[in-house]
């Protein structure tokens, strides 16, 4: 518990702390906004031009295309939005009515909305306090105690239901322990949706995070890395599912000249061609803008060094982070202190914010199963975003 002087002083370093890297806010200081500085208004302009404005183009094919290059998936598909893309990985990966997926508690709300919205139930497990995500030893420990290996799958003991998969999150583009998690999703022989819509650009051991799970997504919301206004992506190197990607993304559409023959109850989850034009030109620009990022992160952690009451979330050994939003933890904080801390950057005119409330609090998922949570409900007081633009790097002195 952190007493009084204690919350004057956590709420009074970060202050100067963003005095000092981004200069007075005579202006309020969004936490992250979209960068338009390359070919966007061409591109876009180039749809409009030629009308090709809605759900096909070549924008989409080009999108797709420098998507996979860049993460190294074999199929990558666009879709509507991150949400869209992981609900339909959860079908994808097997996900039944009735069936329980494992998420993070700590994570926004669309990657238990995802396993809702496919007739799941999410089932809470705790995060780690390094990487911020799932935490491998935690899952394999509770599923020892909960689970058990059946002819049918993996049977929740407490619940009756199939646990069918484990869907992590990178949070803030921290790459989970994805070593240790596959082995335990592999003990178990869970299959593994990777929410990646934080962690565009993130790599774990060398390879882009998305591709490691039998799916993995990315979010193209408006503040996101990189932005499409709205857009999502599935990533997988499994030509089959990517087969299937596409088409129950695309309403199964069986392709003709002019015949409409639907394979299945399917869905319009298209990604528009001006959508893509945005994505295509982002993307080109994507390498400066997590350059300047990490110069930001960089000033940051320089800056925190030797402040008592604050601690930068950094990377671990063997992962590179995206810093798609950098973290600070307020050491020692409860709520009310955080709540403090953010009151006061706030009215100043700097836009921090904290995590998201537990999934677990969340009325509808208040009586979902789930793990311990000690390490999630820690960093849900302790945890910080402070100012993350790529822009931001022109104020730094
Ligand atoms: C942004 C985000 C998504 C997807 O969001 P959309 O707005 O639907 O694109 C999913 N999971 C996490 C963790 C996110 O941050």
């Amino acid at each position: 518990m952190s007493t009084t002087s204690d919350d004057h002083a956590a709420a009074g370093d970060l202050l100067a702390v963003l005095r000092d890297i981004l200069g007075p806010a005579e202006e309020p200081i969004q936490l992250h906004e979209p960068e338009f500085a390359g070919n966007e208004w061409a591109y876009v302009k180039d749809c409009i031009d030629t009308g090709w404005v809605s759900s096909v183009g070549k924008y989409v094919d080009e999108f797709e295309r420098r998507i996979a290059e860049l993460t190294g998936a074999r199929h990558a598909v666009a879709v509507a939005n991150g949400t869209a893309a992981l609900h339909v990985a959860m079908i994808l990966v097997g996900v039944r009515p009735g069936d329980e997926v494992i998420v993070p508690s700590l994570s926004f709300v669309a990657t238990a909305n995802a396993v809702a919205h496919s007739g799941a139930i999410p089932h809470f497990v705790d995060s780690n306090e390094r990487t911020l995500g799932l935490d491998p030893d935690a899952l394999d420990a509770h599923l020892q105690q909960v689970a058990e290996k059946t002819a049918g799958g993996v049977r929740n003991k407490v619940t009756g239901r199939r646990i069918a998969a484990v869907a992590p999150m990178h949070t803030f583009g921290f790459p989970v322990d994805l070593a240790r998690l596959l082995e335990v999703a592999g003990h178990w022989d869970l299959p593994v949706v990777e929410d990646a819509a934080e962690s565009l650009g993130s790599t774990y051991q060398g390879r882009h995070t998305g591709t490691f799970g039998t799916v993995g997504t990315l979010s193209f919301n408006g503040n996101k890395v990189v932005t499409t206004g709205g857009g999502g992506a599935i990533l997988t190197n499994d030509p089959e599912i990517g087969r299937r990607a596409k088409s129950i993304t695309t309403t199964a559409k069986r392709p003709h000249r002019w015949e409409f023959f639907h394979e299945e109850v399917a869905f319009n989850f298209r990604l528009p061609n001006i959508n893509a034009a945005l994505g295509c030109a982002q993307l080109e620009r994507l390498p400066g803008m997590l350059a300047r990022k990490r110069k930001l992160a960089a000033a940051y952690r320089q800056r925190l060094e030797g402040v008592s009451t604050l601690q930068m979330v950094d990377e671990q050994p063997g992962s590179a982070g995206n810093f798609w939003l950098v973290a600070v933890r307020v050491l020692n904080a409860d709520m009310a202190v955080r709540d403090k801390v953010l009151g006061l950057v706030n009215d100043a005119g700097y836009h921090c914010r904290p995590v998201w409330t537990l999934l677990h609090r969340l009325p509808m998922y208040a009586s979902a199963p789930r793990a311990p949570l000690p390490c999630a409900e820690l960093l849900e007081a302790r945890l910080v975003n402070v100012p993350s633009s790529p822009a931001l790097t022109s104020r730094l002195k």
